[in-house]
C-alpha cells in the first residue's frame, strides 16, 4: 500500500519549493491560499504553476482529464456509505431553497455541517473516521425540511418527506448506528461494524472465505481480488457487484468513460493512448486482469509529461484492505524540481544494498523506480479535497516487483500548505529552543520534501517478501506498518553523508531539523488531530506515532531523546541526533523482518504499543496549546476552474484557468453538474 499516483497513500504534510523562479503569469505575492474555515477544517487553494506555458493539446488534455475526475465523486460518496447521497441532496436542497431564518445559530450550525460533509466525501469524518454529529436538533432539521417545497427537494422517486427523513435522521442523529466509517476494532466483525458500502449482510468471516477461495498460491501475478466491486448475499449465496459499464456506479462511469475518449484522442503519444484506452477497456469490462494491463502501462510510461490517475485505487477505507475507493488527480511533471526525484532515483540500488536490513529481505535489483514532483492540476474523488502530498503507484505487489512503481511529490499543494502557515506562531510554541525553530525555517521545508521524496521513491518500493509470503497477513496493521517502513527509509537516509554527497542536502546539519520535527509530530502535536480520549486510528497517524514513541523510550535511557518541561509545558529534547539515526536503523530493520516474514503478532504488539493509545496528559496539553493558536488541524483543498474557449467552427482554442470559486459555490457546483447516481446504489 502507498500513497499514488495512482494514488496510493497519501504521506505526509507540509512543504514546499521556490515557486518564485518558475516562469508563469502567477502573481504569488497576491494570491489567495485561504478559502474558508469552519469546524477543524480549513480550505485552502493551490496554484497550478506553469499551467499556461504548457502546449494547446496538452491543456486540452488535462481539460478532459479533469473532467474525468469530477465525474466519479459520487461514486466515493456512496462507497463510504450507501445514505451519504440521499443525506447530502437533502442537506443541499436545504441550502438552496429554505426561505426561512438564517440569522439563527441552528441555521449556521447547519451550514458546517454541510460544509464539513462536503470535505469528508460523506457523513464521516474524512481523518477520523468518527460520525459527524449535526451541532442541530433532529427537531429543526425535520422543521426546515418540512417547510420547503417537496417539489424542490430530492426525494427519491416516489418516496415522500417523511419516509426519506425516517430513513435518513437516525443515520445523521444517532450516535450508536454506523459510528464509524471504518472499525478496526481487534474482536469485533470489522465488516460489519463499518459503515462503508463494500458489503452489506455479510460478514467478516463470509467475507475472507469468499476471497481466500478465489486464491491460488501458486499464482505469481494474482489480480487485485474484490479491488472493485461490492460483496453482498443474494438467495443466500456471497457474490460480487462489480463496480463497471453496465454494473454498479454505471451513469457515473459511463460518463467517466465519454471523457476519457476525448482525452485519449488528444494524448501526447502512442504509449499514453494506450494507457488511456487500456482503462476504459477495464471500466467497460471490470476485469482485474485489465486493470493489470493498464496499471503495467501506466507504470512504464515515464516519458509524457501530463499523468494521471483514474480509478479504485487505495484500499484504505476497506477494513478488510481489498476494496478501492475511487479516485483521480491529474497532473504534470515539473521539470526543475523533479531533478532532486531522478538523483534519488538514479541511485536507487545504492540505498537498497546500504539499508540497515538483513540482506535476506534486500532487493537483489531494484527495478524501475520512476520518481518525479508534480504539479496538480485537478483532484478528484478520495483526493478531494483532503489530498495527498506524495503518492506511489500502482498497488499490487507483483507489479512493483516486476515493473517497479511510480513516485510523484506533489510540489504545488505543499507551496499552498506552507505558504497558508507562515506566522501562525507553531513552531515558537511547540519546539523546544530558538534552536530548532532556527533549524527548521533553514531547513524544514527541504528535508521535509526530501523525506517524501525518499519515504515514496525509495522506501516503499525498498525490501522484499519471503517466498510465500503475502502483506495480507497482517490485516489491519498492514497500512501502518507498510507506512512505517517508508518513514523509516527516508529518515534513516536523510542523515546520511551520501546525501550531502549527492548535492540533495547542503551540510550535515540539515537533516536535524527533519528529525525534531518528526518526533514532535509523530510525539505529540498530531495528537491535535485527535479528540479527548479517543485512540489513534488513521494509518499514518498509528505510524508517526509508533516511530516517535518507540524512539522515544529506547531513547530516554542514554539521554538520546527526552520529554522536558519548562514553564508547565512538555517539549521534545534530542540531545544526541547520531544515536536517534541508529535507532531509526534498528527498527527499520525490525518493520521489515516484521513485513518480509509476515509477522502478524510482532506487528500487532509493535503498533498496538506504541500507536494507538495516547497519553492522556501529554495529549490535553497539547490540545489547549493549540487552541491557544487557532490553528485548523486539517486542511482540505479547493480546484481551479478550467474552461474550454472555442472559436466559431467549435475548434478549441484555449483552456484558461482562474482561481475565484469559493468552497461553496465549488461544491455546490459539481453536486450540480457531475452528479448522475441514484440516491442509493
Ligand atoms: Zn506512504
Amino acid at each position: 500500500m502507498l500513497t499514488t499516483i495512482f494514488l496510493f497513500a497519501a504521506c505526509n504534510e507540509g512543504k514546499k519549493t521556490d515557486k518564485e523562479t518558475i516562469a508563469d503569469d502567477i502573481d504569488y505575492t497576491t494570491f489567495e491560499y485561504k478559502v474558508d474555515r469552519f469546524a477543524d477544517i480549513e480550505i485552502l487553494r493551490y496554484p497550478v504553476s506553469g499551467f499556461n506555458s504548457l502546449s494547446l493539446q496538452q491543456k486540452e488534455l488535462i481539460y478532459y482529464l479533469s473532467q474525468a475526475a469530477l465525474e466519479g465523486r459520487d461514486i466515493l460518496w456512496d462507497q463510504h456509505n450507501r445514505y451519504n447521497l440521499t443525506i447530502r441532496r437533502v442537506c443541499e436542497g436545504l441550502y438552496e431553497n429554505y426561505m426561512g431564518d438564517k440569522s439563527t445559530d441552528d441555521w449556521k450550525n447547519f451550514e458546517t455541517y454541510l460544509k464539513q460533509i462536503w470535505m469528508a466525501n460523506g457523513i464521516h469524518h474524512h481523518y477520523s473516521e468518527d460520525k459527524i454529529m449535526p451541532q442541530f436538533s433532529q427537531e429543526y432539521f425535520i422543521t426546515i425540511v418540512k417547510s420547503v417545497d417537496p417539489g424542490r427537494m430530492p426525494f427519491r422517486d416516489g418516496m415522500a418527506a417523511d419516509e426519506t427523513l425516517n430513513e435518513i435522521i437516525p443515520v445523521m442523529f444517532d450516535p450508536a448506528l454506523m459510528p464509524k466509517r471504518m472499525s478496526q476494532a481487534q474482536g469485533s466483525d470489522i465488516v460489519q461494524t463499518s459503515a462503508v458500502n463494500f458489503y452489506e449482510g455479510v460478514t467478516q468471516k463470509e467475507v475472507e472465505n469468499f476471497y481466500n477461495s478465489m486464491k491460488d498460491s501458486n499464482d505469481e501475478t494474482p489480480v487485485s481480488y474484490g479491488l472493485n466491486s461490492k460483496v453482498i448475499k443474494e438467495n443466500g449465496e456471497i457474490v460480487e457487484k462489480v463496480w463497471k459499464l453496465g454494473g454498479m456506479y454505471d451513469k457515473a462511469i459511463d460518463r467517466i468513460i465519454v471523457w476519457l475518449e476525448k482525452a485519449s484522442a488528444v494524448a501526447e503519444n502512442e504509449h499514453q493512448k494506450d494507457i488511456i484506452d487500456t482503462l476504459i477497456e477495464f471500466y467497460r469490462s471490470g476485469s482485474l486482469q485489465t486493470f493489470d494491463d493498464y496499471s503495467v502501462k501506466w507504470v512504464k510510461d515515464t516519458d509524457s509529461r501530463i499523468d494521471f490517475i483514474n480509478g479504485f485505487i487505495e484500499t484504505y477505507t476497506d477494513p478488510m484492505g481489498l476494496k478501492g475507493s475511487w479516485e483521480s488527480i491529474v497532473n504534470f511533471k515539473s521539470i526543475e524540481a523533479s531533478k532532486r526525484t531522478t538523483i534519488i532515483s538514479d541511485n536507487a540500488q545504492w540505498f537498497e544494498d546500504n539499508s540497515p536490513i538483513d540482506n535476506r529481505f534486500k532487493k537483489e535489483e531494484v527495478k524501475g523506480v520512476s520518481a518525479k514532483v508534480i504539479t496538480v492540476a485537478m483532484l478528484g474523488g478520495d483526493t478531494y479535497p483532503a489530498t495527498p502530498i506524495g503518492i506511489n503507484l500502482p498497488n499490487a505487489d507483483w507489479i512493483r516487483r516486476d515493473h517497479g512503481s511510480k513516485s510523484v511529490t506533489i510540489d504545488n499543494i505543499t507551496f499552498a500548505y506552507d505558504r497558508a502557515s507562515e506566522g501562525n506562531g507553531f513552531k515558537e510554541e511547540f519546539m523546544w529552543s530558538d534552536n530548532e525553530v532556527k533549524l527548521s525555517k533553514k531547513y524544514g521545508t527541504l528535508t521535509d520534501n526530501l523525506h517524501t521524496d525518499l519515504h515514496e521513491c525509495l522506501g516503499h518500493g525498498s525490501g522484499k517478501l519471503l517466498p510465500g509470503i503475502s502483506t495480507d497477513v497482517l490485516q489491519a496493521y498492514a497500512s501502518p506498518l507498510e507506512e512505517t517502513r517508508a518513514d523509516l527509509f527516508a529518515l534513516y537516509y536523510l542523515a546520511d553523508p551520501k546525501l550531502v554527497e549527492l548535492g540533495l542536502l547542503p551540510d550535515n546539519d540539515a537533516y536535524k531539523a527533519e528529525y525534531y520535527s518528526y518526533i514532535m509530530n509523530g510525539a505529540m502535536t498530531q495528537l491535535t488531530r485527535i479528540q479527548p480520549g479517543k485512540d489513534i486510528e488513521q494509518a499514518h497517524m498509528r505510524n508517526r506515532a509508533t516511530i516517535s514513541n518507540w524512539i522515544i523510550e529506547k531513547g530516554k535511557e542514554d539521554n538520546i531523546v527526552t520529554f522536558e518541561k519548562r514553564d508547565d509545558k512538555t517539549y521534545i529534547v534530542i540531545n544526541d541526533y547520531d544515536k536517534v539515526r541508529s535507532l531509526f536503523g534498528e527498527l527499520l530493520s525490525e518493520v521489515q523482518r516484521i513485513k518480509s516474514e509476515g509477522d502478524f503478532e510482532a506487528g500487532k504488539a509493535l503498533i498496538e504499543t506504541y500507536g494507538v493509545k495516547v497519553n492522556k496528559d501529554i495529549h490535553n496539553e497539547v490540545l489547549s496549546r493549540y487552541e491557544s493558536l487557532d490553528i485548523a488541524p486539517y486542511k482540505g483543498f479547493v480546484n481551479p476552474v478550467y474552461k474550454l474557449i472555442t472559436d466559431d467552427n467549435g475548434n478549441v482554442t484555449d483552456v484558461t484557468v482562474s482561481y475565484n470559486e469559493s468552497y461553496v459555490n465549488q461544491q455546490m457546483r459539481y453536486s450540480k453538474q457531475y452528479s448522475v447516481l441514484p440516491l442509493k446504489n
